[in-house]
Order: C-alpha cells, then sequence, then structure tokens
C-alpha cells in the first residue's frame, strides 16, 4: 500500500461494536477488519460461511505483513478474497500530520470520525537498552479527556469521544508500517518494540475497546508482543484496576504526580474520588494476584516534576512513606510547558537532587529524557497546532467566501 492510501484512508463512520456479518440492510458498509481481535474475526468468519482458521490468516497479513489489499493475501483461495474484498476492509485512520525527528522521534496526528473530524496523536520514542534499540509507542485512547489534570494540555480540550478498536490499533499499524512502506510484503516485519497506552485520554474509562486492543498487540496471529512490553498507564480508575488484573495480564504504571491527597486533588482531580491509600491499595492487589509474572514484579510511577509544586524535598520524603510496600519504579518526568500552561519545568538541580532522594532510599529513580525537541515534544502540543492551523484554514475559507460573495453581488 502507498504512503498515500495511507495518509488518505478514511476511517469507516459506522463501525460496528460487535461485528459481525454484514445484514442484507448493511452490504453498503464494509466491515473494518483492522481492531477485530481473534475472537471476533473468528465469529466473522464463521458467520459468513468460512472456516474460523481464515481468521488467523488474515490477522497475520494485516498486522505482520501490513497488507491492506485481499488479492495479496496469497495462501488464501482467489475466491475468498473477492469474498473478503466485497464485504470488508482494512483501514487505518487517517494521518493529517507526520513529522519524524533527527534523534529518531517520530509523531502522528490521526484524524478520527467524519467530516472534519477529531484529532488525536501518537508518539513513538526510540531508546538505546541493553537488549538492543527499543521503540516505544505512545497510543491515545480517547479524544481529548475528562479528567482534567490541572498540568495536562490534553485535559484542556475537554472529553469529545472514545477511539475505537481499530483507531486504537490503527495507531500501531501505522507507526509499524511507517518503516515498512518500501520493504516488500515477504521481508516485512514488526518495529515497534514496546507499546504505552499513556496518550491522550485515560485509557480505563475507554476499557473494552483498550482491553480488545491491547489482546491483539498480545496476540501472537497479531503483533505478538511480550506483556512485559505493553503498558497500561492509568490516573488511578481503582474499579478498573481490579478489572484489568482480571481480564489481561499487562504492565501497570499509576500518573501519580504528587505524594498527598491534598496535592494530589488539585494536580488530578480523579484523586477526590479515588485517593491515595485506595489507590495503592489497588496497585499491591494487581501485583499480588499473580506475583510471579514478570509483567507484575512492580508498578510504574510516573512523576511529572513541576517547578514549585510537587519537587520539594518534604515531597520526595512523602514518595518514601506512600510507596514503601508497593514495588515499584519511579520515573521523574521534566515538565513540557505549553501555551497557558499555570506550571513551569524544575530546574535539572531539583530533579537531580529528588532523584537521589528516592535513589538513596531504595527506589529505582530515572529522569525520562526529552526527546524530539525538533518535532514539538510534549503530549497534546502537536495536536493543539494542528488544530490551530485548522482553524485558521477555515476563517480563511469563510473569508475568501464572503469576499467572493461581495464580488458576485457587485456584478
Ligand atoms: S494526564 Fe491523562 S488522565 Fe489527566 S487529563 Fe491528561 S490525558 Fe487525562
Amino acid at each position: 500500500m502507498s504512503t498515500e492510501v495511507v495518509a488518505t484512508a478514511a476511517i469507516s463512520a459506522e463501525q460496528p461494536q460487535s461485528p459481525s456479518a454484514p445484514t442484507q440492510q448493511n452490504t453498503v458498509t464494509k466491515v473494518n477488519l483492522l481492531g477485530m481481535s481473534r475472537p471476533q474475526l473468528e465469529k466473522f468468519f464463521e458467520d459468513i460461511g468460512e472456516k474460523k482458521f481464515r481468521a488467523g490468516q488474515v490477522m497475520k497479513w494485516i498486522h505482520q505483513f501490513f497488507v491492506t489489499d485481499f488479492a495479496e493475501m496469497t495462501n488464501i483461495s482467489g475466491k475468498l478474497r473477492e469474498k473478503l474484498d466485497k464485504l470488508c476492509e482494512i483501514k487505518a485512520p487517517e494521518v493529517v500530520h507526520k513529522n519524524y525527528s533527527k534523534d529518531g522521534t517520530r509523531k502522528w496526528v490521526f484524524r478520527v470520525g467524519e467530516g472534519d473530524g477529531s484529532l488525536v496523536e501518537t508518539v513513538l520514542i526510540p531508546a538505546e537498552h541493553r537488549s538492543g534499540l527499543r521503540r516505544t509507542l505512545c497510543i491515545s485512547s480517547q479524544v481529548g479527556c475528562a479528567l482534567d489534570c490541572s498540568f495536562c494540555s490534553t485535559g484542556k480540550q475537554g472529553f469529545q469521544r472514545d477511539l475505537t478498536p481499530d483507531e486504537i490499533i490503527g495507531q500501531l499499524w501505522v507507526a509499524n508500517y511507517s518503516y515498512m512502506e518500501d520493504v516488500p510484503v515477504a521481508d516485512r516485519e514488526r518495529s515497534v518494540t514496546n507499546v504505552v497506552m499513556m496518550g491522550m485520554g485515560e485509557p480505563l474509562l475507554n476499557y473494552d475497546a483498550v482491553l480488545s486492543s491491547m489482546r491483539i498487540m498480545l496476540d501472537d496471529f497479531a503483533y505478538g508482543m511480550s506483556k512485559r512490553r505493553v503498558t497500561l498507564s492509568t490516573s488511578g480508575v481503582v474499579p478498573k484496576i481490579d478489572q484489568l488484573v482480571k481480564d489481561i495480564d499487562v504492565a501497570l504504571a499509576i500518573s501519580l504526580h504528587a505524594p498527598n491527597d491534598e496535592l494530589r486533588n488539585e494536580l488530578v482531580p480523579i484523586n477526590k474520588k479515588y485517593p491515595l491509600e485506595q489507590l495503592i491499595a489497588a496497585c499491591q492487589r494487581y501485583i499480588a494476584k499473580d506475583g510471579n509474572e514478570s509483567s507484575r514484579k512492580h508498578v510504574t510511577i510516573e512523576y511529572v516534576m513541576l517547578d514549585g509544586v510537587n519537587d520539594h524535598p518534604e515531597h520526595a520524603q512523602q514518595m518514601i512513606k506512600l510507596l514503601k510496600n508497593l514495588p515499584s519504579k519511579i520515573n521523574l518526568i521534566p515538565f513540557n510547558p505549553f501555551p497557558h500552561a499555570p506550571y513551569g519545568r524544575s530546574s535539572r538541580n531539583r530533579i537531580i537532587s529528588f532523584q537521589k532522594t528516592l535513589s538513596d532510599a531504595g527506589f529505582v529513580c530515572t529522569i525520562r529524557q526529552t526527546r524530539g525537541d525538533d518535532i514539538d515534544a510534549a503530549c497534546g502540543q502537536l495536536v493543539g497546532q494542528v488544530a490551530d492551523r485548522t482553524r485558521r484554514a477555515e476563517q480563511w475559507k469563510k473569508k475568501v467566501a464572503q469576499q467572493n460573495e461581495i464580488m458576485r453581488s457587485q456584478g
């Protein structure tokens, strides 16, 4: 498939919630296979009178060889390929903007939904690791977010809607495909090594779609990712953390950002509903459920460093106390200010001293490297800029239309 096809592919506006064979009245709407898990695909094939093992074959073509044209699926009979072509499609969300940094960081802005649609972004961050090059993709789960964390540019947009499974897994598909565009189908392989559900939105508030997408990530017929390499990051929706532990085995990260309830109520308002005591207990249950699973040996704690707000030595001491019974790794994130942000980034010295306090207390504590500076680093910023450009384009269109109208009326 050409880049142009990726760039102009429109998302089907009528995604079936529970995919099934098209009905008589629904023959014009093709079913998008991209976001279907294996059980859903198996049911789909049975519903159209085919053997369910076809699901595995088609999944491999879609997610391992990045094929969107049924004609290229050479281990499937010509008759079935024709049938699939009539009934189905494989459509990734539309890429409206992409930017590849000199340091290897890649960013995409996708348009999802009908008409002008809504914008979501995805970021891929490469890093050298002792096991080799890691390419970590930060995936969005919602358009905007209802939780309104005070340091977050996405929260400022408000909540628009949940992403569908094909819009979620489509971000991973596009990121992988971006390395394979010029590679012959037979030689294609997956390039993204790690996924974090940490982009726009709260993934646990779009639970079913996120769960279904993560199952596709882990499926050997699709991306076959290791459980340790798929991380769900939440701001702390406690009941859903308990649900997650029953449904899937992936790594868990918590957007903590404050070590006491008073401050966290302000920075991460969902804390008023699920305060720290409940959140830490849920994390302990998450780890205890399957203590031997490597994906559940610890929880990752994310902590954005806000100048003069949560970066005092006493906050580090409170962290030590809060996390003393929770196996955790702490990731300090230098704040990326956005326009009208009410906070600034903590100084380098402050961040290093905060890290030292936690490391001296025995925690593994890292500082996230700032990447992709030349393509606008922070989550939500790129969408803001594209949206701004879109608004300006809209205003420009209106102005041209008004001028045309004036010229017409003047004969
Ligand atoms: S930090 Fe996450 S949960 Fe909070 S507003 Fe931003 S996207 Fe939503």
